[in-house]
């Protein structure tokens, strides 16, 4: 391979100066966007070994440059990201994944086979219901609902088949919150007498408080999920997802996401990396404060039912929430996201309300975003009942927590007085 023109021009658009020198990642502030599918070997040993490392990852240490090979095994972009949100959430390792759901899919699709049980919260994210509803029971997975904000209920339901205990929290879209130092502390009972190919492990999905606010690891869950497309991406622009844990399940989830294939893109590792993780922590801060204000309006107006928001002292699980939901620093940080109903007569009438309300903001509010998604720059409003959670059946959905009539908000960066205003108006409309 040389530069000089015994190659013809056509294929020296292709292959340019062969060796440019132009290429030094070590300088660069930002890293740059990686955006190649497959990486030159430079011999066929190279190639030999980056595959044996792959089946073995956890043993390389974090040292050792990678021996990168194909983009769906690995890529600088998705393994820094991991890196950093591994430190994030006190965890060993991490492995990104193209969404939130392909995430979930493979923490679980490591942890179960077919003729296992998994246990989880009644109240669950819309998508993971209708997973674990749907699709397990094709695979004979069958999962098990109860309610965990008494984690006595697991005495009832665990069984030699268990493998997984599931659960959000605060849970999407209610905010129940559930306590994770009970729950470990349960868990831990149950595992004594069993060897760790048959012990219960706690997958946490921490979208709605993220690392910033929450870290189950530290309470000594097995795994947290992230959808990334929320608030640790924060800017609404790209999806994501990622499983954390220890280091020891880093070669299974890789080779998981090999062979199912759901890799994030790195043109999307990119962004999160490069701008949501960094500005989390500024971000939820000023989304905590403006969302503390604005369920403290909704609490005092007398068109609202009630409200479920984890820094109110009114909440019922407010204690819980003080206890872990906190900061980097000890501080109590309940999150951005607020649900809460409008009253009526009737759960009809309360859904009736809802819907106008939600009708006249689409048309009316400036600081006020009818969609789904969450943790974004702008506050979000939407109808679970309708939107998010509408796979599950309706005369299901009060079984699963959720209320017709409830409205959920996702509270962004405006000035607080702004939105609060929009929303007196919508109020003032129904
Ligand atoms: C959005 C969401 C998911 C799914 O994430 P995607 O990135 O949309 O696949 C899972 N869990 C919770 C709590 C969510 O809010």
């Amino acid at each position: 391979m040389s530069n000089n023109n015994k190659y013809s021009r056509e294929t020296h658009l292709i292959y340019g100066k062969a060796f440019t020198t132009k290429w030094d990642y070590n300088h660069h502030v930002v890293p740059p966007i990686s955006s190649s599918t497959t990486f030159r070997l430079d011999t066929v040993e190279r190639g030999a070994l980056g595959f044996s490392e792959f089946e073995r990852i956890a043993e390389i240490p974090d040292t050792e440059p990678p021996i990168y090979i194909y983009d769906r095994l690995g890529e600088p972009n998705k393994e820094i990201l991991e890196e950093n949100l591994a430190t994030a959430e006190s965890g060993e390792t991490a492995v990104t994944f193209a969404s939130g759901m392909s995430a979930i899919s493979g923490v679980l699709g490591i942890l179960t086979k077919s003729g296992d049980e998994i246990v989880a919260h009644k109240t669950l994210y819309g998508c993971t219901f209708s997973l674990l509803n749907n699709w397990y029971p094709r695979y004979n997975i069958k999962t098990i609902k109860i309610d965990l904000t008494n984690p006595e209920n697991l005495n009832d339901v665990i069984t030699e088949k268990t493998r997984v205990l599931y659960f959000e929290t605060p849970a999407n879209p209610n905010l129940e919150i559930i306590d994770i130092e009970a729950v470990v502390k349960k868990v831990a009972e149950i595992n004594k007498n069993r060897d760790e190919a048959n012990r219960v492990k706690i997958v946490v999905d921490n979208t709605f408080a993220t690392p910033y606010c929450q870290r189950p690891i530290e309470w000594g869950v097995d795994f947290v999920v992230h959808s990334l497309t929320k608030n640790i991406g924060g800017f609404g622009t790209d999806m994501g997802g990622v499983v954390i844990g220890k280091r020891k399940y880093r070669d299974i989830l890789m080779l998981y996401r090999k062979d199912f294939g759901g890799v994030l893109s790195s043109k999307s590792a990119w962004p999160i990396m490069v701008y949501g993780l960094p500005s989390l922590a500024v971000r939820m801060q000023r989304e905590i404060n403006n969302a503390m204000k604005v369920a403290e309006f909704l609490a005092q107006h007398p068109k609202v039912q009630f409200v479920n928001y984890p820094g109110l002292p009114s909440f019922k699980y407010y204690e819980i929430a003080r206890k872990q939901m906190i900061d980097f620093h000890g501080n109590f940080a309940p999150g951005n996201m607020i649900y809460f109903a409008l009253k009526g007569n009737s759960p009809e009438e309360g859904r009736e309300k809802g819907r106008a309300m939600m009708n006249y903001i689409a048309q009316n509010a400036y600081t006020l975003t009818l969609a789904v998604s969450l943790g974004h720059v702008r506050t979000l409003i939407e109808h679970p009942g309708s939107m998010t959670h509408s796979m599950i059946p309706p005369d299901e959905q009060i079984k699963e927590g959720i209320d017709p009539a409830g409205i959920r908000m996702s509270i962004g960066l405006e000035n607080v007085e702004d939105i609060i205003r929009d929303l007196e108006d919508a109020l003032k409309q129904i």
